[in-house]
């Protein structure tokens, strides 16, 4: 006990210290500071009725109890875990034994992942999941003081200049130094927060008339007219304003942004540098796109979102080989929302991050348990949209993805779309070989439907062609379509790629296909696609079809 690294007391009944270990007393005290009552003495204050439970708790159950408490150092106080047991001593009265465990910096990475999750990491201000938890609660506070307030969307105008003439490190110094001055005219009460490349969004509780909107949106807007100075640059970036007002324009957190974010376009679309308040003829975004934004930000709260998945099989076995992982939303009175209507949303506001990352842990994890069941190597598909290939965080996404589920790199195929590489084909080169290292492949999904060009396949390291189900549909009757398969099949083979059909929904497309060479199909003839309990028992059945009565004692076995 002496010498144990957690720290060690034992206590009498009444919770008196009749030992310290070594490391208690260097982390607490003096040795003579120790013989007093532990829970007076050296547990916070809050913490102390949390310790006197768990220690009467102790003593009269006989079993051992967990608590979490900080302890009071010279300095300052420290998170522990204690376990508490109870013991009889040589006389045969009882004792407790505390065992503590520092959970500092356990502590200090929970609240930064916390404050990961809610902020932006290049300006440190609010991102939008606390933006709009902040305006809920402005709007319940404003409900019951009866006053109104303004939320402001500021947009940096030629911001897209500095980012691309001087590049990303530059820009990002300006972003920086706009949001601080940003923030300095602003009341400690006001939120900022960034919800864009170059978009933030303040909220402003007590402003609600004309003339305080002026005034604030006119300090925002001169603070950033004056230069910003990097790396002996001097910059010009001015800021559009547009400011929605509630109760006045809307009562709920979404809309409020998106009016606000109607008026800024107006702001812009009208001159740039000025404040633009909403009315209604600057129309915003269609009343049902903001609705079913407002819901998704509560789905993500409730656990809405849920994965299916579809069989890919070989054309000739027809074996389960691997999954593709669709996302669905399980809307308590829509029912199911169809990707096509939530992705697109998911993909202005941001929460595509979110979501994907979620999707590409979820998808890994289960792989592992659908391979449980049969015993044997498959893959699993995940679609990767635009933002979240471009997002600095993706390849943090997918490791942390790997090692939660064990899963090897290879085992992963990340479907993306030729458009997803074009927008900016260096940075996609440089993460495509970030990928190339973790093993993990690239599928083009929609192959053919995207870009004209076909040099990105000689550039880029892709393994896998997915055949767009257009061309699939009006097989084996339409002409042009065959050609166009057996096209794509022909350069697969030449440049070592795996081909997956799309979309094949009878024997006769299977059978055109499987005549050509391509090996893989995915599509309703050989399984929708399914809730993971589904997928497992086509799984199995997928698995011993096959085989040899012989073969599947083995299995068994
Ligand atoms: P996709 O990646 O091309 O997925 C294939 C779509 O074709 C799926 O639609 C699937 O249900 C449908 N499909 C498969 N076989 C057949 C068939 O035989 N006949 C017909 N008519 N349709 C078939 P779904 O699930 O509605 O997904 C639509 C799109 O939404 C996906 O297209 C993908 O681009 C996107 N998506 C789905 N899940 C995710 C996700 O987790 N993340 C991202 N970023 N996008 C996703
Ligand atoms: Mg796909
Ligand atoms: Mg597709």
């Amino acid at each position: 006990m002496e010498e144990a690294g957690d720290v060690v007391f034992r206590l009498n009944q009444p919770g008196q210290v009749l030992f310290a270990s070594k490391r208690a007393v260097t982390l607490i005290a003096s040795p003579h500071d120790l013989h007093g009552d532990l829970l007076a003495a050296h547990v916070a204050a809050a913490d102390q009725p949390a310790l006197k439970a768990a220690l009467a708790e102790v003593l009269q159950s006989l079993a051992p109890s967990v608590v979490e408490v900080r302890l009071k150092t010279p300095e300052h106080e420290v998170w522990f875990e204690l376990r508490v047991s109870c013991f009889l001593n040589q006389l045969q009265v009882p004792e407790m034994l505390v065992v503590g465990r520092d959970m500092s910096v356990q502590h200090a990475t929970e609240e930064r992942l916390r404050h990961m999750a809610t902020h932006d990491g290049l300006t440190e201000l609010p991102n939008r999941l606390l933006l709009s938890d902040r305006i809920r609660m402005v709007i319940a506070n404003a409900r019951r003081s009866g006053q109104g307030f303004a939320v402001a969307t500021v947009g940096l105008d030629g911001f897209k200049k500095v980012n691309d003439g001087l590049g990303h490190p530059v820009g990002d110094a300006v972003l920086r130094m706009a949001a601080a001055r940003l923030r300095k005219t602003l009341r400690d009460s006001d939120t900022l927060a960034r919800v864009g490349g170059d978009e933030f969004v303040a909220v402003l509780p007590g402003t609600s008339t004309e003339a305080q909107i002026k005034l604030v949106t006119g300090r925002l807007i001169a603070t950033l007219q004056s230069p910003f100075e990097v790396d002996s640059h001097t910059i010009y970036v001015g800021a559009s304003v547009g400011v929605s007002v509630y109760p006045n324009h809307a009562e709920d957190e979404v809309r409020l942004v998106a009016l606000a974010d109607a008026a800024m376009t107006r702001a812009k679309e009208t001159g740039k540098a000025r404040c633009v308040v909403y009315s209604p003829k600057h129309s915003g975004p269609p009343e049902h796109d903001i609705s079913l934004e407002a819901a998704m930000f509560q789905a993500v709260r409730e656990g809405e979102f849920l994965l299916y998945y579809q069989p890919i099989v070989d054309a000739r076995t027809r074996e389960i080989q691997g999954f593709e992982t669709l996302m669905r939303w399980k809307h308590p009175t829509l029912g199911m929302v169809p990707p096509a209507r939530f992705i697109p949303i998911a993909e202005t506001n941001g929460l595509i991050n979110l979501l994907g990352a979620w999707a590409l842990k979820a998808a890994t994890v289960q792989l592992k348990q659908f391979e449980e069941v049969c015993k044997r190597r498959l893959y699993i598909s995940v679609n990767i949209s635009p933002r979240q290939f471009r997002n600095d965080k993706f390849l943090d996404v997918l490791d942390d993805a790997l090692a939660f589920s064990g899963l090897s790199g290879e085992q992963l195929v990340l479907e993306i779309t030729e458009g997803t590489l074009m927008v900016d084909p260096i940075h996609a080169e440089t993460i495509l070989s970030k990928m190339a290292l973790r093993k993990a492949r690239i599928a083009i999904d929609d192959f053919g439907t995207g870009y004209s060009s076909l040099a990105y396949l000689k550039r880029f390291p892709i393994s896998v062609l997915k055949i767009d189900r257009t061309f699939i549909r009006d097989l084996p009757g339409s002409q042009k379509d065959g050609a166009i398969c057996n096209a794509v099949l022909d350069l697969a083979k030449h440049l070592d790629l795996s081909v997956v059909a799309e979309g094949v929904e009878t024997e006769d497309q299977l059978h055109y296909l499987d005549d050509r060479g391509c090996q893989y199909i995915q599509g309703y003839l050989t399984g929708k696609p399914m809730p993971a309990n589904v997928a497992m028992t086509a799984l199995k059945e997928s698995t011993y079809a096959n085989l040899l009565p012989e073969e599947l004692r083995q299995v068994h076995q």
